[in-house]
């Protein structure tokens, strides 16, 4: 399993003293395996990279510019300089940046930058909630996969994360059977899009919290979860952590 830590726009230093208790967990032997990422705003890369140096944990960024050189794009960060500073992961395609303005086109360039600098994409797909009443999640998802990979050769360091962007944030997630069905889809979308994508992993993210996540783990193919709010709190982090393979 993996996790994946979204903070978000949250967070300030005096913060990554939360990480204690879950750097004291993956020194226990049943969770030592576990690979646990910590995607915080950029402006703490930094300092959580020193906080996690001896430990298991991994450092990822929430997103990078399409563009992998240096250039004038004010207020961005990209590719290159995630590397530099020490991140291992950065997420890519996230709803919350769908919604201002990424576009499977400018998704498609964030990866190659990415997979240029030898960063593990994670991926984020999923549909609108109008998309799921119009019943067109599978075309959606589809669109998704095959634009965001075009061109894209090699698939080892890309994780899928399925996210329906109706469920973030929401406390709301989608019911068992259509997880199970949408998950299928996923894998089948990804296979008939390269075989190389036959044990892709993929992740749920939406709303996951100490409860609802046993239910959620109920989906065998769901190999990871991407967690934002609960993340915040280590409490509740290390609870769906527990229960997630418990
Ligand atoms: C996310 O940030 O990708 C996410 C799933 O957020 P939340 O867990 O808060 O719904």
């Amino acid at each position: 399993m993996i996790y994946i830590a979204n903070w978000k726009m949250h967070g300030n230093p005096r913060d990554i003293a939360s990480l204690n208790p879950v750097i004291k967990l993956t020194k226990q032997k049943k969770y030592r395996n576990l690979k646990i990422v910590y995607c915080p705003p950029y402006t703490l890369l930094d300092l959580m990279k020193n906080k996690i140096k001896n430990s298991k944990l991994k450092l990822g960024a929430q997103n990078c510019h399409t563009n992998s050189d240096y250039g004038a794009f004010t207020g961005s960060i990209n590719s290159k300089m995630l590397k530099f500073i020490g991140a291992k992961f950065v997420i890519v395609g996230h709803s919350e940046n769908r919604n201002f303005g990424d576009s499977d086109f400018s998704i498609n360039k964030k990866i190659k930058s990415a997979l240029k600098e030898n960063l593990k994409v994670i991926l984020c797909i999923g549909e609108t909630l109008n998309e799921r009443r119009k019943k067109i999640t599978k075309k959606v998802l589809k669109k998704q996969i095959e634009n965001g990979l075009s061109k894209i050769k090699e698939f080892n360091n890309i994780l899928f994360a399925y996210e329906p962007r109706w469920s973030i944030g929401t406390g709301l997630i989608p019911k068992e059977k259509d997880l199970a069905k949408n998950i299928k889809d996923i894998k089948k979308i990804l296979i008939s899009s390269n075989k190389k994508l036959k044990n892709a992993k993929i992740l749920y993210g939406g709303s996951v919290n100490p409860i609802n996540v046993k239910e959620i783990m109920k989906i065998k193919d769901i190999k990871g979860l991407l967690i934002g709010g609960a993340s915040l709190n280590s409490k509740k982090f290390i609870d769906i952590i527990k229960k997630s393979i418990n």
